[in-house]
């Protein structure tokens, strides 16, 4: 895929994009540029071009619209000590967003040409990585379905677009997360669309996310969908358990069973933790083992963890069966080794070891 840049001609003052960096936020700020590529069927892929962030120009049949045909990815840029910049990475998003694709009906974007997107943005927008510990560009590609026409079938026509927000350290202001356990609503099932990084899945918990909000709740944690009965994942990041306490702990998390998404932190963490002596597991936990586990201690630590907070430490967890309390709302020590741990790869002071960072400049 070719790059095309054409540079804003009106980007924000480094003045006042300082001015923003010092306080972030998140999906607050967008940078100077985006990346737009796009496909239809007779000719495939178009080159990409990088130009100045703005609206896009969309006929209001445009099948996105109607029909929800939309999947996304979440990334970041870390800046790194010796003042480049790094993706965390992007082959396991690219990868996935080809695989969310293909369960759309989407075109494939190739894997080499979703990263040189990404990186080509970060180039343009290097600017804008802010440097604190914890801080990052966050970075959002997606592909909607552009064909116009309201027949129920697979656009031939689509878009890609990468935009870029910088983002604040999500944890510093942490405290334990309350969570509500759904057992009204599910956000996915076997056969449906829970592996794909879809709009739609999103459109579809916002309800459940209310009623959490309406019982106090920051999160929703959702269950199967058959019984109602085993965890599968927070709002949109995964789980993990600690079971036990010290180097003893054994790192547990729900098995990706096919309505799971596939966390890239989730499988990062995976290994991190192997990496820190600790045991991982990979099983089925019910509502009842949640209980049971913290009430009798066995469960020490409960945490979610995704690309956009990394880590965040989960306390109360309500349900129409109760309130269960783990910990005393303060993140518990393995979450914060293994947070630290993760961000220190990320923000190159840790060896990477796995060949996870790509550097972009
Ligand atoms: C994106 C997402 C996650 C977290 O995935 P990461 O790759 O770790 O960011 C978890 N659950 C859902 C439903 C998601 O959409």
């Amino acid at each position: 895929m070719k790059i095309t840049v054409s540079p804003s001609s009106n980007p924000i003052s480094p003045t006042q994009r300082d001015q923003y960096l010092e306080e972030p936020g998140f999906g607050k700020y967008f940078t100077d540029h985006m990346a737009v590529a796009e496909w239809n069927q007779a000719s495939g892929w178009s080159d990409l071009t990088i130009s100045a962030y703005g609206p896009l120009n969309l006929d209001p049949a445009a099948m996105v619209f109607h029909y929800g045909q939309e999947i996304f990815e979440g990334m970041k840029a870390y800046y790194q000590p010796d003042g480049s910049i790094a993706l965390f990475r992007p082959d396991a998003n690219a990868l996935r967003f080809a695989k969310s694709a293909a369960r759309i009906t989407l075109p494939e974007l190739p894997v080499e040409d979703f990263v040189s997107a990404v990186e080509a943005l970060v180039k343009q927008d290097a600017g804008w990585v802010p440097k604190k510990v914890g801080e990052s560009l966050y970075l959002r590609p997606f592909m909607i379905a552009t064909e116009v026409g309201l027949g129920v079938r697979p656009s031939n026509k689509a878009l890609f677009a990468v935009i870029a927000t910088p983002a604040a350290a999500y944890f510093n202001s942490a405290k334990a997360v309350t969570v509500w356990i759904s057992l009204e609503y599910v956000r996915a099932v076997l056969g449906g669309t829970g592996e794909a990084k879809c709009g739609g899945n999103y459109a579809a918990s916002l309800l459940a996310q209310q009623e959490a909000a309406k019982e106090g709740c920051d999160q929703v944690v959702w269950l199967d969908a058959k019984e109602r009965f085993w965890v599968e994942e927070m709002g949109g990041m995964n789980l993990y358990f600690v079971k036990g306490r010290g180097k003893d702990a054994t790192i547990f998390t729900p098995k990706l069973t096919g309505t799971l998404l596939h966390g890239i932190t989730r499988d990062s963490i995976l290994s991190v933790a192997k990496d820190l002596g600790y045991k991982v597991e990979e099983g089925m936990i019910s509502i009842d083992q949640w209980r049971d586990g913290v009430a009798s201690g066995d469960i020490s630590e409960i945490f979610a963890c995704g690309t956009a907070a990394v880590i965040a430490p989960v306390g109360s967890a309500k349900s129409k069966y109760g309130t269960w309390v783990t910990g005393d709302g303060n993140p518990g020590q393995i979450t914060m080794e293994i947070r630290n741990h993760l961000l220190g790869i990320q923000h190159g002071t840790i060896p990477d070891k796995h060949g996870w960072m790509k550097r972009v400049i």
